[in-house]
């Protein structure tokens, strides 16, 4: 990954802009600045640690750190586990970390406090949120339904749980779950937002269809929390996964969440019963009873060093609405679409993002020759996005801190490096 130069096709210099072009790239710079100079968010980019004169559209992949996480991290090494050491535990709230961060990741998600809990990687949380949904589904279902265009991982973990639990997988696209449910469905695993499309699915409409079938809705957020509104508790949900590195900014491997919906809490079987879900954990029982509410959703010790970088990471939320968020996120891949339209040359690249926003997550996925390459330069270049096997550039647009600015000088490299190569 990091050849220090080099000579490639796609490295030339090129001063090749049509006069047209550079008028259209003129207007452009102009409805950037006008459109970054009225975004009530504008402020917000401040909270973050940002690289100057480097484009950051890779926040759907990993989101950067925050201006006060390094400080934040270095008490709790320093102060809370250096000077306090074991009385962290319950002097420092490390104990009840999970829960109380996992409210403050709820409230972004439409979640009431008391239904989310922080740990484990996403992996890990699909497969208890699976297996604990087909052991709550009524009697005599052996299928699970499962986004035929999923995340790998989701796959992965849904075969080995209905190997588990006597269910067949059965894969969907995730527009047709809600039609293909039916009696023998025990439940269905679908991404509110494609991974690789950028393609956001109908969450109500397909939870409502799920339900009329007595099927369970297990939801995929990676792609979704702190990128645009999501109702769990009015939607009527009844399971939810999804990182907190993404969108969430909690830094690599922060710990994932879980959503239990209350109402399913006291069913909620799981299978992964850790000491950390127990009534009693310090009564260090040989048999096991789990505790009331989302801390059922534990298993093992906390990752406390990782878990209050997210904590932290969270405060870049404060004051911001979630509405906001998305109006911006909405205009940016607009904004982005039209600078590539105006400056790439023609037929170079194909969005394969979906042009209606009631079906646009917060990236743009563009097809296009040689993909990977076109990557390695642009990020050679100061435009970090990154690459989908066979074909696929993705740009992901965060509105905290992406300016429409941003989305201009990505369009514009794009631009350049495709203009330089046959
Ligand atoms: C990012 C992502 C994951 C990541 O899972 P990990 O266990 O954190 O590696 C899983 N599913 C989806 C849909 C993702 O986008």
């Amino acid at each position: 990954m990091s050849e220090p130069t080099t000579t490639g096709p796609l490295t030339q210099p090129h001063a090749r802009a049509t006069p047209s072009a550079t008028a259209a790239a003129g207007g452009l710079a102009a409805r950037a600045a006008g459109l970054d100079a009225a975004d009530p968010l504008a402020s917000v980019r401040d909270r973050f640690e940002l690289v100057a004169d480097e484009v950051y559209l890779d926040g759907n992949s990993l989101g950067p750190p925050t201006t006060r996480v390094m400080e934040r991290l270095s008490d709790v090494v320093g102060r809370e586990w250096g000077r306090l050491g074991i009385r962290s535990w319950d002097g420092s709230g490390w104990w009840t970390a999970p829960e109380r961060i996992g409210d403050r990741v709820g409230a972004l998600v439409g979640a009431a406090p008391g239904q989310v809990v922080v740990g484990d990687s996403t992996s890990v949380n699909v497969f208890k949120a699976l297996v604990a949904a087909v052991r709550m589904a009524p009697e005599g279902r052996d299928e699970i339904l499962v986004d035929a265009a999923t995340f790998p991982t989701d796959g992965y973990i849904a075969e080995s749980a209905a190997r588990m639990t006597g269910c067949h997988v059965r894969p969907v696209p995730a527009a047709e779950i809600g039609a293909a449910a039916g009696e023998r469905t025990a439940a269905a695993l679908v991404n509110h937002v494609d991974y690789r499309s950028g393609r956001l699915h109908d969450l109500p409409s397909v939870t409502a269809a799920l339900h009329a079938a007595g099927a369970l809705a297990v939801w995929d957020l990676c792609h979704s929390a702190g990128a645009l509104p999501v109702a769990l508790d009015a939607d009527g949900v009844d399971l939810a996964v999804g990182c907190t590195y993404k969108y969430l900014n909690g830094g690599p491997g922060s710990p994932a969440y879980l959503y239990v919906r209350r109402a399913l809490q006291p069913r909620f079987d799981s299978p992964l019963p850790g000491w950390n879900s127990h009534a009693d954990p310090f009564g260090m029982a040989p048999a096991y009873a789990p505790g009331d509410g989302a801390v059922r959703g534990r298993v093992g010790t906390p990752e406390i060093l990782s878990l209050l970088a997210l904590d932290t990471a969270l405060d870049a939320w404060d004051g911001v609405a979630v509405a906001d968020v998305r109006a911006k996120s909405l205009a940016l891949t607009d904004f982005f679409l039209e600078c590539v339209d105006a400056l790439v040359p023609a037929g170079r690249v194909e969005s394969v993002t979906p042009q209606e926003h009631a079906e646009r997550g917060s990236q743009v996925s563009l097809r296009c020759h040689d993909a990977g390459e076109v990557m390695r330069v642009l990020l050679e270049r100061g435009v970090i996005g990154d690459h989908r096997r066979p074909d696929i550039l993705r740009f992901g647009f965060t509105p905290l801190y992406t300016r429409f600015a941003d989305a201009l000088q990505a369009a514009r490299v794009l631009a350049d490096v495709l203009e330089g190569t046959p």
